[in-house]
Order: C-alpha cells, then sequence, then structure tokens
C-alpha cells in the first residue's frame, strides 16, 4: 500500500460543496493521506479569487486605504464555508486577526493567508491535523527554494501524521518570514511534499478531467491524454499546452512519482496519467498531443563552405547571448544555420542583433523573416511507426498548408514545423485530425 498525497486547485474549494467533494474522495482511499489545498478559486466567471482578494487588500492596507469593507468579502467566503459544513470552528476572530495584521505585513504573508484558512478548515472537516508548511518547506535568503532541506524537514515531520493537511503556495524564509511560490504554485507544494513522504502517486486535483490532446480553442472536443511521459509533457507544455505548474514537475519526476491529473467534479474520470518510463505508457497511439504558439522570427544565415568553418555556429550564437537572447530551434543545413527566435526577445535589438552576427561570422547573406507559428507534434510513439513525417506533412499539403521551417527534434520525441501565423490554427487542426481522427 503506497502513499497517495492529492492537491486540491482553487475551483475544488470554491464553496462548501466543493468542500464536500474533496472529502468524499479523501475518504474514498486510505492511501490518500496528505492533502494540500489551494486558497478558494471563483464560483463562477464573475467571481473573485481569495487569493486576488487578499493582494488587493494588501495594496490598499499599505496605501493606508480603507480595505475592511474588501476584506469582508473574505471573511464571508470562509463564514459561509464552515456554516454550511457545520462545523464547530470560530473562524471569524482569527480572519479579523489576519485583516488587522495586513499593514504590517508583506504580501506574500498576505497572500498566504488564503491557503492557511482553507487548510484550517479542510482540517477541521475531515478530523485531520493541520501542518503548517512554513515550518516544513524552507527557502533561503534570496528567495529560492531550498529543495533538498525542506524534502528533510517536511519528510521528518509528516512522518508522525497518519493524514494531515498541508496548506499549499507558502513556506517560510530562513528567519521564519512566510514566503509564497509563484502564483498557481500549490502544485509545487504537492510534488514537494509527494517526493518528501516517498509517495506512490501525486493526485493532481483540478476542474478538467486531464490534458488534452489539442487546444479545445482550435479543435472541437479533443480527445483526453490518457497517459504520457514527463519528457512528452515538458515539450508540450513548453509549447504552451498545460494546466499544470511547469516547477512542479521536477520534484515528483526526479523521485519517480507519477502525476495523476483528476477532476473534482468528474471523480470517477480516470483523468491523464504522468509518468517517468515510456513502459507504463502502454500503447496509445502515434501522437500524444499537439501544440504550438505564434510570433516566431526566423533568421536564416547563409555562408559559403561554412560546414567546415571551425566555431561558426558558436559564433552566431555569441552575438546573441551579447545580447542577451535565447533561441528556440537551430536547424541547420550545410551552408545555412537558422536561428528560430521569439519576436518578444527581438524587439528593438534586430539591428544590433544583424550586425553582431556579421561582424563575428561574415556571412554570404542574412535573412530575417518574422510572422512564424510554431507547431510540436508530440509523441513518443512517433519513433516507432514508420511514415510519420510523411502523414504530417501530406496532411498539411492537403490543408494547404506552406511549412516554413522543420525541425525533428534531437529528442525524437517530436516534429516542429514552423507556418505563417494565419495559418496555424488550420494547420494544428490538419493534424489533429490526421493522427487522431483518421
Ligand atoms: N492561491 C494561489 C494562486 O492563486 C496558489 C494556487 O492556487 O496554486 O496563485
Amino acid at each position: 500500500m503506497g502513499i497517495k498525497v492529492c492537491k486540491f486547485g482553487g475551483s475544488s474549494l470554491a464553496d462548501a460543496g466543493q468542500f464536500k467533494k474533496v472529502r468524499d474522495i479523501l475518504l474514498a482511499d486510505p492511501d490518500r493521506r496528505y492533502a494540500v489545498p489551494s486558497a478558494p478559486g471563483k464560483r463562477g466567471p464573475e467571481d473573485e479569487k481569495i487569493t486576488d482578494l487578499l493582494y488587493q487588500c494588501y495594496r490598499l492596507a499599505q496605501r493606508r486605504q480603507p480595505y475592511a469593507q474588501l476584506f469582508d468579502k473574505i471573511i464571508r467566503r470562509y463564514v459561509d464555508i464552515v456554516t454550511e459544513l457545520g462545523l464547530d470552528f470560530d473562524i471569524e476572530p482569527l480572519l479579523h486577526e489576519t485583516c488587522a495584521q495586513l499593514q504590517a505585513s508583506t504580501p506574500d504573508f498576505a497572500a498566504s493567508r488564503g491557503e492557511y484558512f482553507s487548510g484550517l478548515v479542510l482540517a477541521k472537516y475531515l478530523g485531520w491535523s493541520f501542518v503548517d508548511p512554513a515550518t516544513i518547506l524552507k527557502f533561503d535568503r534570496q528567495g529560492a527554494f531550498a529543495a533538498e532541506w525542506s524534502n528533510e524537514l517536511a519528510g521528518s515531520e509528516l512522518k508522525k501524521y497518519a493524514h494531515a493537511v498541508i496548506p499549499g503556495f507558502y513556506g517560510s524564509l530562513p528567519n521564519g518570514e512566510v514566503h509564497t511560490f509563484s502564483r498557481g504554485g500549490s502544485d509545487i507544494t504537492g510534488a514537494v511534499i509527494a517526493r518528501a513522504v516517498q509517495a506512490e502517486l501525486y493526485e493532481n486535483w483540478t476542474d478538467v478531467s486531464g490534458f488534452l490532446m489539442a487546444d479545445p480553442r482550435i479543435v472541437s472536443n479533443p480527445r483526453r491524454i490518457e497517459r504520457l511521459t514527463y519528457r512528452e509533457l515538458r515539450e508540450l507544455s513548453y509549447m504552451g499546452a498545460t494546466v499544470l505548474h511547469e516547477d512542479s514537475v521536477f520534484p515528483v519526476r526526479k523521485a519517480g512519482i507519477p502525476t495523476n491529473i483528476r477532476n473534482t467534479n468528474a471523480p470517477q474520470d480516470p483523468g491523464t496519467m504522468i509518468v517517468v518510463r515510456e513502459e507504463d505508457c502502454g500503447d496509445t497511439g502515434t501522437i500524444t498531443g499537439v501544440a504550438g504558439h505564434k510570433n516566431f522570427t526566423l533568421l536564416s544565415i547563409e555562408k559559403a563552405m561554412m560546414n567546415s568553418e571551425i566555431g561558426f555556429g558558436r559564433r552566431v550564437l555569441q552575438a546573441l547571448e551579447d545580447f542577451g537572447v535565447s533561441f528556440e530551434h537551430l536547424p541547420t543545413g550545410i551552408d545555412t544555420m537558422c536561428v528560430i527566435l521569439p519576436d518578444a526577445d527581438l524587439f528593438q535589438r534586430k539591428e544590433q542583433i544583424i550586425e553582431r552576427i556579421e561582424e563575428n561570422v561574415h556571412p554570404d547573406t542574412i535573412e530575417l523573416s518574422s510572422g512564424l507559428a510554431l507547431i510540436a507534434t508530440v509523441g513518443r510513439g512517433m519513433v516507432r511507426t514508420p511514415g510519420t513525417a510523411a502523414r504530417l506533412f501530406g496532411a498539411l499539403a492537403r490543408a494547404g498548408v506552406n511549412v516554413r521551417m522543420i525541425d525533428q527534434g534531437s529528442s525524437e520525441l517530436n516534429i516542429i514545423v514552423g507556418v505563417d501565423i494565419p495559418e496555424f490554427e488550420n494547420a494544428v487542426r490538419a493534424i489533429y485530425e490526421e493522427f487522431v481522427e483518421a
């Protein structure tokens, strides 16, 4: 029997009804021993997230402007939850105390209270112990997360509890002051706790039944990804597709713990399972997903006999480094080298960068063409399946899409194509239909 750590996102704890679902989920499986809650999120499109309200109150407090009325909304949210759950818990005085502390506090302290109170309520409701993450998750003096220190602290502390609720999103600096992760950081807390207690599984409960194979704003009703590896997830999320905080992947991946994305509102759905090894994925089709984004520039440098000029590539990249620009892709030919860069990085530095490349390598020609969108077709199955590239380019040709750049990732997990921005959606649909619906 292994341990499961369950993180619940803001929408999973938005009101008392959601808390009930969370309790049912936790009690349905005795392996679910540690819960990591977020602050209550939106109950509908017009609603406000508790964390956002806390930041607003903090800003008003710092400007010495009245904020008690706004803070009242926060109080009401928690009091309503506690009352509706029928808990014998006088939360209101604690909330008033926090309200009074805001003027002399830090933004991190203010924001962290959303998770703190969410955790207190959930612990009471379940009858589980409450462990304040400020005591077990540590950041260094510069605010960088102290992963190994925290892993030891959390591991030895949590061992003492059969069940515990650990609020997400924050920990503390060496002097004990509360410090938060970046926004959406409860995902990270969950992963860190999963590693610390050597969990068998990290369950990340949210409001969708897992990752989709394509962006539903482009492809109607895309299928769910049943299983994928962390490597594939990295490729897909780098290209813009994700419901998971990027930094939350590393602790569990490193420890070999799978992550299961689940839906609090449809707990019967198996969700998406992210695993370390390909062997644990089973056979789930040629591609895992397709994702992409817009606004890239292609810089092509041509020079006769480039291939025999030692240090050519380094000098081109040096020019980029001099201006603090990192490149996305680097497709090369015999006498050509292309560099793909995000438009935002080139902003106002185009001429200088070109000049520097000219100085460094004296190319025959150098051309810039912008307006590029990149699309990554990702899948561990692509390596094994002959004809994948032919199918992909065939589908794009039939859809009338002109491919301006091709880069087969060296990981062999993906094929990246560059197309003109107006053809982006059309190209994504063509690829999806070819591999998934055909
Ligand atoms: N409540 C925090 C936020 O809104 C952290 C989280 O929900 O993961 O960013």
